[in-house]
């Protein structure tokens, strides 16, 4: 069968990773020495966990990774057809797991798959409204530049009009990443990159400096947005107009459209800075959501996303589009895991 690429508009790319989920996890989240709220790759001391969350634990195992969390969010808002993912899995039962996920969400997967490898692992430890992500990448960081422009795959990159990035895939291979949104980026497409976790502006600040000329959007929670702005060597702590309107003026390439930087929050406002108006943040309230109505917050970030660029590509107006991010968010938070509600409802 050839899958016409045609109505695809949407094109993401990420870690493809299962969640490995427990709730309550105050007592291995100080055994592992982790912070509750908080995202990291496994260190040698970590590898254990996997195993230990899988015999001692009531794990749910749910469809993860960034982007791909974000690319079924997108889905959940567009028509069919509309949305692809492109990442690297392991020949597994997991891999199948997420195949699954994506085919029932509304997701064209374009994987590659690594004869004999693993798919990556994220723990996911919550506790109260936190997690703790703890990824084992695998196979995730072996994607290659030549799957990208593949027969397979190069079709869907021509004819998406937006691309994100999560700004893990700036760890491993980063060329890959930077190639892709320079490439598209002059032929005037869209390329959104989201910095995805603190450690990423900590010791990747280099590779989100020479990918920055090529994105239009870039998005954050307010953690990296405070690491972005260390790094960068400004004192912190600073407030989230300040953060956004600096990495809203970081050289671009293009011109146009003007750099737009949307900073989340968790519970509080959303900030958004374009660069064409760059001393007139707009700040969005958050609604709160009750107790009752709170499952976990893994995913908030990505499926706030999700929503964002569902509305974008269905052309709404930017305010629009920050309204439908906060209400997948709302969404996922009360699902288990970066889920959604199925049957569907109106969002
Ligand atoms: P990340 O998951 O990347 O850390 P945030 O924590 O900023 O991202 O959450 C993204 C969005 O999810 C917020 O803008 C908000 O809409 C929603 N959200 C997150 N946490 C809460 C919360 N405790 N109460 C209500 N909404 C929340
Ligand atoms: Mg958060
Ligand atoms: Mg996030």
């Amino acid at each position: 069968m050839t899958m016409s690429s045609s109505s695809y508009s949407l094109f993401c790319i990420g870690h493809p990773l299962i969640d490995m989920q427990i709730r309550q996890a105050e007592n291995l989240i100080s055994k592992y020495n982790l912070n509750p709220n908080d995202a990291i790759l496994a260190g040698e001391r970590h590898e254990p966990i996997y195993e230990e969350l899988a015999r001692e634990h009531q794990v749910a195992y749910v469809a993860g990774g960034a982007a791909q969390n974000t690319a079924r969010g997108a889905a959940y808002v567009l028509p069919p057809d509309s949305v692809v993912f492109a990442g690297c899995v392991g020949e597994d039962e997991l891999a199948e797991q997420l195949k699954a996920a994506n085919r029932r969400e509304g997701v064209l997967d374009l994987y590659q798959v690594k004869k004999g490898g693993k798919t990556g692992a994220c723990a996911v430890l919550v506790s109260g409204h936190f997690r703790s992500l703890v990824t084992s990448l695998r196979v995730a960081k072996d994607l290659d530049e030549e799957h990208l422009w593949s027969a397979r795959v190069k079709p869907f990159i021509d004819s998406a009009k937006v691309f994100y990035l999560e700004g893990y895939i700036l760890t491993h291979r980063p060329e890959i990443a930077i190639q892709l949104a320079r490439r598209v980026s002059e032929s005037n497409k869209i390329v959104v990159l989201n910095l995805a976790a603190p450690y990423i502006p900590r010791l990747f600040n280099t590779q989100i400096q020479t990918i920055a000329p090529y994105c239009d959007f870039i998005i954050s929670n307010e953690a990296e947005a405070e690491a972005w702005a260390a790094s960068n060597g400004y004192r912190v702590p600073m407030n989230m107009p300040s953060i956004a309107k600096a990495i809203a003026l970081l050289p671009k390439a293009n011109p146009s459209p003007p750099r737009t930087v949307i900073i989340t929050h968790g519970s509080q406002s959303t900030t958004v800075v374009s660069v064409d108006q760059v001393d007139v943040p707009r700040i969005y309230p958050v609604e709160p959501l009750k107790e009752e109505e709170i499952v976990d917050t893994n995913g908030a970030g990505d499926a706030f996303a999700g929503g964002f660029l569902g509305a974008f590509l269905s052309g709404r107006a930017l305010d629009h589009c920050i309204k439908t991010g906060h209400n997948l968010a709302a969404m996922c938070i009360g699902q288990e895991g970066p889920q959604y509600k199925w049957p569907r409802v109106e969002i």
